[in-house]
Formats: C-alpha cells, sequence, structure tokens
C-alpha cells in the first residue's frame, strides 16, 4: 500500500491525495486550493501522470475538496466518480459557481488561465458521477485488480450536509479516509458515525489541533452569547454580517436565527442570505430523506429569508437601512465575495456587527478584521486603500469541525497501526495532534504527509 498526497499534504490546501491498494489506484478528493489563485491552486496531477486512476472519492462539496474535480476528471477520463448520494445533489451548485467565480477574477485580476474548466465540463462529468448510500457497502474493481476488488463504504462523516468519510476494505488492509469530520451534532446535521471494522491506516483531519479554546465551549452558551449580540445590535440600529460558507454553515446560522425568531429571542428583523447559500439550502429541503438530520421536518422552504443579489452588494440595501441579520459567503471573506464586499461597507459605521462563527485561516481577510482594533484603519487584501474599522467584531464558534479533543478520543476509538495526518489548520494544529498522540499511542506510526513524497504503508 502506498500514499502520495498531490495536493494540501498535511495542511489545508488543494487537498487531493493518491493512494495505491491491492493494485488499484484511487484518490481522495480533487480540491482547489482556496488561498490561491490560478494554477497554482490545483492538485499536481502530473505527479500522478503516469500511475494508473482506478477511482476518484470526493468526500464532500466544499471548494478545498471538490474544486477541481472536473479538472481530475480532464486528466483521468477512465476514472470512475464516487460521492455520497447526498453530495451528488450538491457538487454541480458548487462547480458551476467556481466557474462563475473564475469568469469574474479573470477579468478582476487578469488571470489568463481561468477558467480552469467551463460550465459545460461541470455538466459533461454528470454522466460518470456515482452517488452512493451512506453505511452501504459497494464492491470496486480495477485496471490491475479486475478480480477481486476491493470493498468500500461511505460513513456520515456530520461535517455538512453531504459529507461522508470512506471506509475501504482490501486484502493489504483497512483504510479510513475522514474527509473533514464532526465528532458532535450541529443544529441541522448530526455527529459523525465511525466504523465499526477494525482500521489498519487512518488518514485523518486535524483541523483544530491548534485551537484550545474550542474544547470546552458549550454550544448552549454560544448561543446565548450570540442572542446578546444580535440583540445588542439591533438596540443600536445596526444589522449582523456572518461570513459562513454557503454549503453548511449558512443552513446551520438561517436554523439558528430562525428558531431565536421563533422562540421571541430577538425581534422580528429581515433575514438575508446571499444567492449560493439559497440554492444550497433548497438542496437541504429536496435530500431530507436521506440525510443524518436532526431536525427532519424543517425545511427551508417554510422560512422568511431574502437573497441579496450579488449587483446589490455595494449599494444601500435594505439589510443597512434596518436592522437586520446577513449571512452571506464566503466564511472567510474571501475577495470578491459577497461578505467581503458588505463588511467593506458596514465596517465603517459603529452600529453594526460582524460576527464570524466558523473556521478562519491565517491569511484570509476575515483574520485581517477579527484581530484588528475597533476605531482603527485597517487595509483588506485586495483594496489599496485603508478602511476605517469602526463597527463591533464577534467570535462565536459554531465549528463543523471536531475539536482537537474528538480528533484525538476518534484516534484512541479507531486505534489503527498507521496515522496519516492531513488538513492541518496550521503548524501548531499538527504539532498539537501528533505530541497527543505520541503521549498515549508511542507505537503508533505517524505520518505528516508532504506533497509529492510517496510514503510506503
Ligand atoms: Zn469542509
Ligand atoms: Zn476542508
Amino acid at each position: 500500500m502506498k500514499f502520495l498526497s498531490i495536493g494540501g499534504g498535511k495542511f489545508i490546501g488543494a487537498n487531493s491525495h493518491y493512494l495505491e491498494i491491492d493494485g488499484m489506484g484511487l484518490l481522495l478528493d480533487t480540491g482547489l486550493d482556496p488561498h490561491l489563485d490560478g494554477i497554482g491552486s490545483m492538485p499536481r496531477f502530473d505527479l500522478i501522470q503516469n500511475k494508473i486512476v482506478d477511482a476518484v472519492f470526493v468526500s464532500h462539496c466544499h471548494h478545498d475538496h471538490v474544486g477541481s474535480l472536473p479538472l481530475a476528471i480532464r486528466n483521468f477520463p477512465h476514472a470512475r466518480v464516487y460521492m455520497s448520494y447526498v453530495s451528488s445533489f450538491l457538487y454541480t451548485t458548487l462547480l458551476h459557481n467556481a466557474v462563475s467565480v473564475m469568469n469574474i477574477l479573470k477579468h478582476e485580476k487578469n488571470i489568463s488561465e481561468y477558467p480552469l474548466y467551463t460550465h459545460d465540463d461541470v455538466d459533461i462529468i454528470s454522466f460518470i458521477i456515482q452517488g452512493m448510500k451512506l453505511e452501504k457497502e459497494f464492491k470496486l474493481f480495477g485496471h490491475n485488480n479486475p478480480q477481486h476488488g476491493i470493498v468500500c463504504t461511505w460513513h456520515h462523516a456530520g461535517h455538512t450536509l453531504g459529507a461522508g468519510s470512506l471506509y475501504i476494505h482490501a486484502k493489504q488492509g483497512s483504510v479510513f479516509f475522514t474527509g473533514d469530520i464532526c465528532a458532535s451534532n450541529q443544529f441541522l446535521i448530526q455527529g459523525a458515525h465511525y466504523p465499526k471494522k477494525p482500521v489498519d491506516v487512518l488518514i485523518a483531519e486535524c483541523t483544530m489541533g491548534a485551537n484550545e479554546e474550542t474544547e470546552t465551549i458549550k454550544r448552549k452558551n454560544e448561543i446565548s452569547k450570540f442572542t446578546i449580540i444580535l440583540n445588542e445590535t439591533f438596540d443600536k440600529r445596526g444589522s449582523v454580517l456572518i461570513p459562513a460558507f454557503a454549503l453548511g454553515k449558512t443552513q446551520e446560522m438561517l436554523w439558528l436565527v430562525n428558531n431565536l425568531k421563533k422562540k421571541k429571542l430577538i425581534p422580528h428583523v429581515d433575514i438575508f442570505v446571499s444567492g449560493l447559500g439559497r440554492a444550497v439550502s433548497r438542496i437541504y429541503d429536496l435530500t431530507i430523506e436521506h440525510a443524518c438530520r436532526i431536525d427532519d421536518d424543517f425545511f427551508f422552504d417554510d422560512m422568511e429569508f431574502s437573497v441579496i443579489d450579488s449587483r446589490d452588494l455595494l449599494r444601500e440595501g435594505l439589510w443597512v437601512k434596518r436592522p437586520s441579520v446577513i449571512i452571506a459567503s464566503s466564511g472567510m471573506m474571501m475577495e470578491n465575495t459577497p461578505s467581503y464586499w458588505l463588511a467593506f461597507k458596514m465596517m465603517r459605521e459603529a452600529r453594526h456587527t460582524i460576527c464570524f462563527v466558523g473556521y478562519t485561516s491565517e491569511d484570509s481577510p476575515s483574520r485581517v478584521v477579527l484581530e484588528s482594533k475597533r476605531n482603527s484603519k485597517i487595509t483588506m487584501p485586495g483594496i489599496q486603500e485603508s478602511v476605517d474599522r469602526n463597527c463591533r467584531v464577534e467570535r462565536i464558534h459554531f465549528s463543523g469541525h471536531s475539536n482537537r479533543t474528538e480528533i484525538v478520543n476518534m484516534i484512541q476509538t479507531i486505534n489503527p497501526s498507521k496515522l496519516v495526518l492531513v488538513h492541518a489548520g496550521s503548524v501548531e494544529a499538527l504539532a498539537w495532534t501528533v505530541e497527543k498522540v505520541r503521549d498515549t499511542h508511542p507505537k503508533m506510526e505517524i505520518i505528516c504527509p508532504e506533497v509529492g513524497v510517496e510514503y510506503e504503508m
């Protein structure tokens, strides 16, 4: 068995890993690096150009896991593509949006190679995507393994709608690839289901390894804090901007705000969502019977909210004229996204609040805002002139990832002989996880993979 990361490696990036097992070549995730532009944001498909790729597995439909799928298929046209049944409803919406964003960036940032793929490329791949039911085994055969094959199962990963963790049973051993995973229940999605069978090699994410505070955070306390922030902002006739990933966090926050309104814990304010968030919410409704949901009679269609048209982002919309909640992508306020432009506009006014609720990476615009002081001037990436940051900025933790103790507990429960740590949020996140596992399991082999280095498993 061999493992070769072609993107991301031990850190978050264009997550994509090549696994050779029982003579078969499997590609685990095909992401694009959200922090980079152009060709540099792609996985290194050239590293496996001479290898066989029998199958591509997509753990979930976040950009850093699915964003380069059409390119992977262009490189390996004979590979079959597997994802969860629910993800097979989601990927086209997310990939079409990626094409639209690339088309905008082509002109605004002068990136000649954009778009890396077209709307047609996204439509064409629908013929080879296979959406599989969770917890159900399926057999796969390969070019060099036409007889025995391997047996695969998607398990519910808890991270977002459709997110799956992949279990592989092969002659050379068993592998469990977590993808992005969340052990605890969120508002809408149940916590992860781990496989009951033995695992030889565990490929685990460790995004939150550096976040000590998330270990002790109670959802109940965060909800109370969030409710106070909303009410204090509305009292000043301000609005609350919540930058959120369009898949997952947007729907979790929509559910929460709706719930607080229903319980009359906040006034009856307007709720606005950016366009992609609404398209994904419809898929939450559409797939309700097939997803591991908590509240399975809640439909976004029954909820009152309006969609912000991207052309209206810099105008004096209703959302700044009267107290409102605005849930807009992207979660890390990447350049030229709705949350980026809304923050740019709202930041100057003291009555507004920007409330971060999910993961933010070190070099993202969200960190610039989070780490800035009130009533100071800040420089937003991509904008020459500095901006006055007079608004309130808050941080609430509603993570869609396991906290670091949950990751270590998962490793102890699964107890593999080899552990491959991927998708670390930072150098510190990786170092903490390695040290913690070494303390409790001194004999466990731990691999922190570098992109382009092949590891014998
Ligand atoms: Zn994710
Ligand atoms: Zn991820």
